[in-house]
């Protein structure tokens, strides 16, 4: 029977050269490989009481429908900067080359609110520990954080952890 990992297809040299590009897009496009996805992600947290999920931009979006649908949970997006109409709060984090912003809508979570976080792929962690950011200084209490894919060479794991996070990812 096939696994998680052998719908996720890899892009060599994308975006640009010595990036391997683990592409989900082929575990999206097939409908078992998305199910088992979404079953698993969910897997730890049977049982447990979700007020919303966060998604980060954009392939958390994706992901995160689906689970918030699951755990009949709200959805809250988490996107770049310039891109949510509302009031927003932002958050800055380091890229390999540069900076980048994320921004919250800053009534989507009430404080006390009981967060589930999912993206694709954890690699430096960068991205989630702006998005956890966020989350926590809006008041909301993040019980996990969900990925498909962890690059735990690249250290994402270990600096969630270190925030006091809960990790939770399906192949590496
Ligand atoms: P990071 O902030 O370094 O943990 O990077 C995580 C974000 O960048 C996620 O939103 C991923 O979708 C994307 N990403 C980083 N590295 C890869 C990779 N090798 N393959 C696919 N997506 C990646």
């Amino acid at each position: 029977m096939k696994d998680v990992r052998d719908y996720i297809r890899t892009i060599v040299d994308f975006p640009h050269e010595g990036i391997l590009f683990r592409d989900v897009t082929t575990l999206f496009a097939d409908p078992r490989g998305f199910r088992m996805a979404i079953d698993q992600l969910l897997h730890p947290y049977a049982g447990v009481r979700f007020d919303k999920v966060v998604g980060l931009e954009a392939r958390g979006f994706i992901l995160g429908g689906a689970v918030a649908h699951q755990l009949s949970a709200g959805f809250v997006p988490i996107r770049k900067k310039g891109k949510l109409p509302g009031a927003v709060i932002a958050e800055e984090y380091q890229l390999e080359y540069g900076e980048a912003v994320v921004e919250i809508h800053d009534d989507a979570i009430e404080p006390g609110q009981k967060i589930l976080l999912v993206d694709d792929l954890l690699a430096t962690g960068g991205t989630a520990e702006a998005g956890i950011r966020l989350v926590e200084r809006l008041g909301g209490e993040i019980i996990g954080c969900a990925f498909i894919v962890d690059l735990p060479e690249l250290g994402g794991r270990k600096r969630l952890e270190a925030l006091g996070m809960d990790v939770h990812a399906l192949c590496a």
